[in-house]
């Protein structure tokens, strides 16, 4: 580089030496590029890229574009600390910059939005292969989520505000919340048997409703959908009298349930 043909004289002097006689390079980037580039090479403190994504896009463009392998790292330690922030984004760039670890990470937190939500505006850096196997890992963590509302087999834990045993089912009258019928039946591999409220089965309709869309334990634990199915059980004066004894029974079973559902998640493959 240092051997490229020099621009013409100069009377312009940096700290009192000629510019003339300095060997100069001309280059592309200005000079806040420059800048993340040099204080990268030089020996004092490295600059702090996660603060902002256009600084950390100007990175990593810039270190494989120099081969500049420690500012590359750097970038790749800040992709990370922005992954639950932006990580669609995160996507977009470890996939152009062939970040396979961070590839895979990102299109996990990606789970924790809103299908309609997979969007960022460096999605121009990956080609429709890489857009299309984000958006299918998720749509396939969705399905894999609800799912888990079909075989209850992993479900060990039955508050007694909800479920009622085999056993009280046959003998008690029911408050009208448990359908006559074996309709929310839950049989368990010990051989015991137990049956939900139609309130529970609507919180189970309205979580699958929100994990079709956004597969993760989160969407089940959010604290208006508990309270509105809460709101709507206590109409009942025996599960209001019940519920009022164990007032953390439906967020009880949402921590299993969302403990189940990031079980399962784990066991989807993200696919190229
Ligand atoms: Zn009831």
């Amino acid at each position: 580089m240092f051997s490229l043909p020099q621009s013409a004289a100069s009377t312009e002097t940096v700290n009192q030496t000629p510019l003339r006689d300095m060997p100069i390079i001309p280059v592309e980037e200005d000079r806040h590029a420059l800048y993340l580039l040099l204080r990268t090479c030089y020996p004092v403190r490295a600059p702090k890229l996660s603060a902002s994504m256009s600084d950390l896009r100007l990175a990593l463009r810039m270190a494989r574009k120099y081969d500049v392998d420690v500012l590359l790292g750097l970038a790749e330690e800040a992709l990370v600390s922005m992954l639950h922030f932006h990580p669609v984004s995160v996507y977009a760039l470890a996939s152009c910059y062939q970040l396979d670890d961070l590839v895979t990470r990102s299109a996990i937190a990606t789970r924790k939005l809103h299908l309609r939500d997979l969007h960022s505006e460096d999605l121009y850096l990956i080609d429709g292969k890489q857009c299309n196997a984000l958006v299918q890992y998720h749509r396939r963590c969705g399905d894999a989520a609800c799912q888990i509302t079909v075989d209850w087999s992993w479900l060990t834990t039955f508050p007694s505000a909800i479920f009622l045993t085999g056993g009280e089912w046959a003998l008690l009258s029911s408050c009208g919340c448990h359908p006559a019928d074996n309709t929310y039946r839950i049989s368990t591999s010990g051989g015991m048997n137990y049956k939900g409220t139609h309130w529970w089965r609507r919180y189970i309709d309205m979580s699958k409703a929100a994990l079709e869309m956004r597969p993760c334990g989160e969407a089940v634990l959010d604290e208006a959908l508990l309270s509105t199915i809460l709101a709507d059980a206590r109409a009942c004066r025996t599960c209001k009298v019940k519920i009022d004894a164990s007032p953390d029974c439906l967020k009880n079973f949402a921590v299993a349930f969302a403990a189940e559902i990031e079980r399962v998640m784990e066991q989807v493959p993200f696919v190229l």
